[in-house]
This record gives C-alpha cells, sequence and structure tokens, in this order.
C-alpha cells in the first residue's frame, strides 16, 4: 500500500514536470527540448513502475514462504506436544535396532515397519544401514517417518557378505549394524535412562501387543515368535505357578543355551550399559547369534516370559520373498528400466 502511495505520488510530482515542459513550449522553448523531456519523464516513471510491480512480487513470495514457514513450526510444534505427552506416561523407551540394506523390497519394508511403529508410545527407532554411505533413500523415509529415529551405518565386510545365491542362513546377517548401535547407545545414555533394548529386523511382522508387553521387562523379557526354526511357533516354556522359563520348545539346534530368535527377546537398556563388552560376532556358528550374545548379558533364570506366560504369538518371523524382476533387467539391458527418476 504504501509502495504504490509512494507510486502514485512520484507520478503526480513528474507529471507536474511534463505540464512545466508544455508551458516552456508554449513560450518558445525549442519543440525537440520539450520533447527531450517528456520522453525523459515517461522513461523515468515507466521504469519506476516495472521496479514496483518486481517488488511486489518479491514482497508476495516473502509473504508466501512466511505463511509456509508458520505452518510447519505449528506441525513441529504440535509432533512435539504429541510426544511429549506420550512421554510423560513414565514408560521406557522403546529403542529399536533394525539393521536393513538396499534392496528392491528395501523401502516396502521399512514403510511396512514405520508404519506399525508410529503407533508405540516413548518409540525410538535406531536405523542402521549395511552400507559405505548413508543413502538418500533411507535419508529421506526416515525424515519424513514422523517417527523419532537415529540413523547410522556400518558396511558388512564383503567376506561376510551373502553371495546372490546363497541360501540366508550361510552367513551370519546384521551382525556390524546390531554392534554400530550399542555402541551408540553406550556412548550417548547412561542407566537413569529408563529403556527397553529390542532388535527388529526389518521383514518381520510385529504387533503393538508386543510393544506394549516390552514396558514391563526389568532385565530380559522373552517370548513366542512365530513361523521360525522351521515351526509354526518357537518359544519358551513358562511355568505358569512360578512365571519362570522351565525350558524351551526349539527343535533347531536346542542344545544352544538361549534357542531363540532375535525377535524373541528385549533387553533392558541397563543391561547392555553394564554388560558393555558384550558384542554380536562374526565368528559365531551359524545361528548362535542370539544365544552369544545373551550368554554374554544374562543367566537363564533372568528370563521374564511375556505374552501371557509364553502362550500368545505377537510377532513372526516373516520373510519378504526377493521380488521377481525377469522384465526389468530385460529392459536394463535395453536402457529403458521402468523406475528412472521413480524412486520405488
Ligand atoms: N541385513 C543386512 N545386511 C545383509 C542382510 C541382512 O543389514 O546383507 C539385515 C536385514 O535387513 C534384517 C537383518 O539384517 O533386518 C536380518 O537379516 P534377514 O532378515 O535376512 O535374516 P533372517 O530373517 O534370516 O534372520
Ligand atoms: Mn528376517
Amino acid at each position: 500500500m504504501t509502495g504504490r502511495a509512494f507510486l502514485i505520488g512520484g507520478a503526480t510530482h513528474k507529471n507536474t514536470s511534463m505540464w512545466a515542459a508544455l508551458w516552456a513550449c508554449s513560450r518558445g522553448v525549442p519543440l525537440f527540448v520539450v520533447l527531450w523531456i517528456f520522453i525523459f519523464f515517461t522513461l523515468v516513471i515507466y521504469s519506476d513502475r516495472l521496479k514496483w510491480e518486481s517488488a511486489e512480487e518479491k514482497l508476495e513470495q516473502l509473504a508466501n514462504t512466511v505463511v509456509e514457514q508458520g505452518q510447519s513450526i505449528d506441525n513441529l510444534q504440535m509432533t512435539l506436544m504429541d510426544r511429549a505427552n506420550i512421554f510423560n506416561r513414565n514408560a521406557p523407551t522403546i529403542f529399536a535396532i533394525t539393521p536393513t540394506f538396499a534392496r528392491p523390497v528395501q523401502k516396502a519394508e521399512l514403510t511396512r515397519l514405520a508404519q506399525t511403529f508410529l503407533h508405540i508410545p516413548n518409540f525410538y527407532w535406531i536405523v542402521v544401514e549395511d552400507a559405505i554411505n548413508k543413502t538418500e533413500l533411507v535419508t529421506n523415509f526416515l525424515h519424513e517417518s514422523g517417527l523419532i529415529y537415529k540413523h547410522l551405518n556400518d558396511v558388512t565386510p564383503r567376506t561376510f557378505k551373502l553371495g546372490k545365491n546363497d541360501p540366508n542362513w550361510k552367513k551370519p546377517r546384521g551382525v556390524a549394524q546390531r554392534n554400530k548401535a550399542l555402541k551408540w547407545l553406550r556412548e550417548n545414555y547412561n542407566s537413569s535412562q529408563n529403556a527397553v533394548v529390542y532388535f527388529a529386523d526389518d521383514d518381520n511382522t510385529y504387533s503393538l501387543k508386543l510393544f506394549k508387553e516390552m514396558e514391563r521387562i526389568k532385565v530380559i523379557g522373552v517370548w513366542p515368535v512365530g513361523l521360525v526354526g522351521g515351526l509354526m511357533v518357537e518359544r519358551p516354556i513358562c511355568d505358569a505357578s512360578t512365571m519362570k522359563v522351565t525350558g524351551f520348545n526349539a527343535v533347531w539346534q536346542p542344545e544352544r543355551k538361549f534357542p531363540m530368535d532375535m525377535a524373541g527377546f528385549a533387553i533392558n537398556l541397563r543391561v547392555i550399559l553394564e554388560k558393555k563388552d558384550a558384542w554380536f560376532s562374526y565368528e559365531s556358528k551359524n545361528g548362535y547369534q542370539e544365544t552369544e550374545i545373551l550368554e554374554q548379558m544374562v543367566t537363564r533364570d533372568q528370563l521374564e516370559p511375556l505374552a501371557d506366560c509364553c502362550t500368545k504369538v505377537y510377532v513372526w518371523h516373516t520373510r519378504t520373498e526377493p521380488s521377481h524382476l525377469k522384465e526389468e533387467n530385460l529392459l536394463i539391458k535395453k536402457g529403458r528400466k521402468s523406475n528412472v527418476d521413480i524412486e520405488v
């Protein structure tokens, strides 16, 4: 508004000068001088007008940006308030450690997981990429996820990486990544933090009920896992009268001290911090990752059976079938892949 008033003011002033020029002409001043004055003032007015128009446009853009920024600050404030309310419940923080690696189904897996985790109060996702550098896909994904998270990466040494046609059990998976997360926790938290740590692989299926159960863990909580170890359910055997674990139903390598899947337990952060030298190892025998990490941290009599004395299944060791991309591979050979500039 002020700009416009000024513009009109300026134009009026220049129009006055033009009248003066015409008046001078009528008093015998040569015509070309009058014309020159006329053209000069017309140009001045025109260039002024252009300047004001562009300033007005810039102001409008600025105003829009301010409005947009204001909206995102509002959103942020709301998210923080939501989170703060949730964090006030006195429930432990649940740190879920998820190793993940690039493959066609990765974003789908992470989406499925994130959208489960969004329902969990006090949830803190530690995502560790098996990669030399953090990828743009995972970085953007986490940024937009709405979750509280820590994004780390650590690459699996080449000798321990599964070959294209290797069966899954041939090499340990997620070792470097889980260790990276343990290190980060040990470096960034102390035992005043009320928290539980869970190793949540990216291809399992998790019920929200599982995370509710975890809130009760003092040392180590255990529960059944569906569809693992060649069984419909692999589980600790729980004595309902004492609420103690008396054994396990595992059929595969039952001689392991803790014959359980990674998805079948969570540990209080205090234990992770106290047993600061407990790590996953590439030296472990196939299928011994779980038992070996647990042997370094707890004893069998410390196991706390959850999920209704280990009679309920709240997590499934589902494995996503690798995508069949026969046609895509043909297209790639022809230099015409289907996902140019499209993140899948
Ligand atoms: N993983 C990884 N790098 C690999 C293979 C697997 O980071 O080269 C991750 C994977 O994304 C998953 C975890 O390690 O979160 C366990 O792997 P997988 O699910 O293949 O193991 P399994 O189900 O056979 O125990
Ligand atoms: Mn898996």
